[in-house]
């Protein structure tokens, strides 16, 4: 709850507002509504909640949890995310389909919000580069990734220019700008204090750059998906004008339903979505579809040298086991860690690995220690873990959350070996179980240190 916004920023919104400024500030005496996307590889029940309008999976919870002690986040049933972003959707829903394979970079993509949901929205055969630019950042998202359970996904870390080395790869970029962040001062307050008329101007630059850098990697006739969650029209439709003067762009309509309170925005040639907290259940957001009408430079993919040192048989006849057989994956090995992706995209990955600074490709399966594997948390986190063939531990919550902390389970042992731990039927990590102890693998770094009181 806000008691005062910045006076730049009010005489503003009170102007381009007009009479609905009273409804706007109304607005932001109220709490956030909470929402969640749930993961439908994982969630096989309906979720909680009432849904989201624009989004399938997006549901509206009636109070806010203690999201950090439910065991179904850390297990990636579902993903906490700001209900008015989920729009991403009816992009696909309504422009783009499900039938085709798709390349796609999420540019900005940390903490994983867009990403995840991208990875919800498109076919396996799919490829999903989520980058991040900030290294602390992209290891949360590739956190977030590995929870979600998907395959077809790189994870990098590299600067928006650095996509240019690619040419023309992706039909689809999604460009989730960093922004002044207005739509979020009732979400986050702290946004609202660092807020100034010369930060605007600066987001407003920094997305053009951002932008730019990015526009050679999108093909002909791919799209760019551009949101922000800020209300001033320098960062949004000031910039939209911008690209339209610079290149040869088409703008694509999205078909609103009245009660969702979106508002189109349509001047100049230029069309835009945007999200008041006052019209619709969720933050301020914005959001424009574009289609590049250019040609693109052809990416040299050429003949690729061997970029990867695959596993060896020994240790694929291993893996094998652990992992289902329902894709064609090739094994790469890195030192000691071992990461599998579906071999369709071998050939783009290798392209990507020589040309970007990859955290990830695929699903990371295991560590080999003194000849033996190890099985990596992201692979109990994987849609592609053959369950079947590893002992199952049903934990209590009390019991999931002492594995969440890297606590000692004092639990019933199994048969020896690596054990899938699971919540209410979802993995949630390994244990490995010894003679009569059990040790839990849960990653220090991700453990919870939060008490339940
Ligand atoms: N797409 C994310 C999601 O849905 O969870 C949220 C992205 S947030 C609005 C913008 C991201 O852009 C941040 O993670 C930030 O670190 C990153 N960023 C900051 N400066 C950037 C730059 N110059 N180029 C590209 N990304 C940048």
């Amino acid at each position: 709850m806000i008691d005062t916004f910045p006076i730049a920023f009010e005489s503003r919104m009170r102007h381009s507002l007009g009479t609905a400024w009273d409804l706007f500030a109304s607005a932001h005496e109220h709490s956030s509504p909470v929402a969640i996307r749930i993961n439908p590889e994982k969630y096989k029940t309906e979720g909680p909640g009432q849904r989201v309008p624009w989004s399938a999976h997006g549901r509206y919870l009636s109070e806010r949890p203690v999201f950090t002690l439910d065991p179904l986040l850390h297990g990636g049933a579902y993903y906490v995310q700001e209900a008015s972003s989920m729009f991403l959707e009816q992009v696909f829903r309504q422009i783009v389909g499900p039938a085709q394979p798709l390349t796609l970079l999420d540019l900005c993509a940390a903490p994983g919000g867009k990403s995840t949901h991208l990875l919800s929205l498109v076919n396996r055969e799919s490829l999903l580069v989520a980058n991040e630019v900030i290294r602390s950042r992209a290891t949360i998202l590739l956190e977030n990734i590995e929870k979600w359970g998907s395959n077809n996904v790189v994870v990098t870390n590299n600067d928006p220019q650095d996509f240019q080395r690619l040419g023309g790869f992706f039909d689809i970029v999604v460009v989730d700008a960093p922004c002044s962040g207005e739509g979020l001062f009732r979400k986050d307050p702290q946004s609202m204090k660092e807020w100034s008329a010369d930060h605007v101007m600066l987001c407003s630059k920094r997305q053009r750059r951002v932008v730019s850098d990015v526009w050679p990697t999108l093909k002909e006739d791919g799209i760019l998906i551009y949101s922000t969650c800020t209300y001033s029209t320098l960062e949004n439709e000031e910039n939209l004008k911008w690209l339209k003067s610079a290149s040869n762009v088409e703008f694509l309509s999205l078909r609103l339903e009245d009660d969702w309170g979106i508002e189109t925005i349509a001047q100049d040639g230029i069309i835009g979505y945007r999200f008041y907290p006052h019209r619709v259940n969720g933050e301020g957001f914005f959001m424009a579809v574009i289609r590049k009408k250019e040609k693109h430079h052809q990416p040299s993919i050429g003949n690729l040298k061997k970029t990867f040192n695959t596993a060896s048989k020994k240790i694929m006849e291993q893996l094998d086991h652990w992992i289902k057989d329902d894709e064609d994956f090739t094994f790469i090995q890195r030192e000691h860690l071992l990461q599998f992706f579906s071999s369709r995209h071998r050939q783009a990955i290798e392209y990507l690995t020589r040309n970007l600074r990859l955290l990830s490709a695929g699903t990371f399966a295991a560590t080999i220690k003194h000849e033996k594997l190890i099985p990596e948390h992201a692979l109990a986190l994987s849609l592609h873990v053959r369950q079947e063939n590893f002992a199952e531990i049903s934990l209590t919550r009390t019991e999931a959350l002492q594995y969440l902390r890297k606590e000692t389970l004092t639990i019933a042992l199994p048969q020896r070996g690596f054990a899938l731990v699971q919540y209410e039927k979802l993995p949630i990590g390994w244990v490995n179980v010894l003679q009569n102890r059990l040790n839990n693998l849960y990653p220090a770094a991700w453990r919870i240190r939060m008490v339940d009181r």
